[in-house]
């Protein structure tokens, strides 16, 4: 009989967002014709910019053709999107990273999934609590310790470092599910922690295009010393909206290296390299072509217009939950607004009161781990009209 990695038996059902639906399933069906307004999901909405659309359909119309058919990628991506990438995000910002420390991917739930493959099972991990739920639950899935750094408004968001050293410390911001961000000065101390305890930091930085603040950083590798402790991943899909094209890539500095049982030290960048070319084939060309027309200037214009018609509705959510004497939080440098529950209600008990009394939907805060209990997520990824609609409803509660 086939043995089951029993690790899957620990991380239980992903059941937040099944269980979402089929409640707002049973509110339609009693309540035929009333519209719900979803402020739940962390999808985009608004169409993709024309000229990643032109660019992939260019793209396409090359497949057409025997002199420029393509098939498949190179692993770590075409160069034409690796130097785009480069430059933009990189070279322009005074950061000195190389091409062959880039790897094209499909995106950052991937990446951030699978970098655990070159990492041994016996590092201590320490994750943000709440979290995006990858980060648990893959570490789970290999059978690795965690330890839970809680982020509450007590520490204004700010994790506490580990009790025990970690060997490895996942950090997303700006945050999902929080919608909080560091400073440059507070990610320079977590920078500073693991270059102390020799420490390998996964820094997740999809949500690196809304950020608005002049002292947060878009990248880990603003700060001084990164490149010897963190790796990097990054996601073209609330940058751009393709979380239903697919692509993202993740920065791997050859700087950084991890040691074998009997103390041999490889390079992580090699690993990654071996792992990709191994069990990932490539991003397809066309979107490829498309996340390379994000960074000429008509993308880059077409897609902060649509960042910022998001982040209008992110203003919206807030100002009109905190006209209620709700404390919120995020919503500055992320599409995110976390907002503690009135009255101690739980995050479920809030979730049922918006939807019977008001038809809004939103994400119960202790879906994304236990410090998520009592707060509530609201996405800015909607209509304005509807997100607009959603605040009067919830006001006339
Ligand atoms: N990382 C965080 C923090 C996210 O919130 C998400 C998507 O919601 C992802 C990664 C996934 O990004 P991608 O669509 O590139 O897989």
């Amino acid at each position: 009989m086939v043995k089951l990695n029993e690790h899957y038996t620990e991380i239980g059902n992903n059941y937040l967002f099944a269980e979402i639906s089929r409640r707002v399933k049973e509110y339609k069906d009693n309540h035929c014709g009333e519209k719900v307004i979803s402020l739940g999901i962390g999808d985009i909405t608004q169409p993709i910019a024309p000229a990643v659309v032109d660019a992939i359909i260019e793209a396409t119309k090359e497949m057409s053709r025997t002199e420029t058919v393509r098939g498949y990628a190179p692993y770590e991506g075409y160069d034409f999107l690796v130097q785009a990438i480069l430059k933009h995000d990189f070279t322009d910002r005074g950061i000195a990273i190389e091409a062959d420390e880039i790897f094209v991917s499909d995106g950052a739930k991937s990446d951030t999934g699978n970098i655990g493959d070159i990492l041994g099972t016996d590092n201590r991990i320490a994750i943000t609590d709440p979290a995006y739920p990858v980060y648990v639950d893959t570490n789970k899935m290999a059978g690795r310790a965690i330890e839970l750094l809680p982020c509450t408004p007590a520490n204004r968001f700010v994790p506490a470092f580990p009790e025990t050293a970690a060997d490895v410390i996942y950090l997303c911001y700006p945050n999902n599910p929080t919608g909080t961000a560091l400073t440059k000065s507070q990610l320079k101390l977590w920078v500073d922690y693991a270059l102390k305890n020799r420490s390998l930091i996964l820094y997740d930085a999809a949500y690196e295009a809304y950020v608005s603040e002049t002292d947060v950083p878009h990248s880990i590798f603003e700060i001084e010393g990164a490149q010897e402790v963190a790796i990097e991943f990054r996601s073209f899909s609330k940058t751009a909206g393709f979380t239903g094209l697919r692509a993202g890539y993740t920065v791997v500095p050859k700087s950084l290296t991890a040691k074998t049982s009997t103390n041999e030290i490889l390079s992580l960048n090699a690993m990654w390299r071996r792992r990709q070319s191994t069990k990932f084939n490539g991003t397809a060309y066309v979107i490829q072509r498309g996340a390379e027309a994000v960074y000429s200037p008509e993308g880059q214009r077409q897609t902060k217009e649509t960042i910022a018609y998001y982040m209008q509705n992110a203003k919206i959510i807030k100002s009109g939950i905190e006209s209620l004497g709700l404390q919120c939080y995020g919503g500055v440098n992320a599409p995110y607004i976390w907002c503690q529950t009135p009255d101690k209600m739980s995050s479920w008990e809030f979730f049922d009161l918006l939807l019977n009394r008001a038809q809004v939907v939103g994400t119960p805060g202790s879906g994304f781990g236990t410090a998520g209990e009592g707060f509530f997520r609201f996405t800015a990824f909607g209509q304005k009209d509807d997100t607009l609609e959603a605040i009067e409803r919830i006001k006339n509660i």
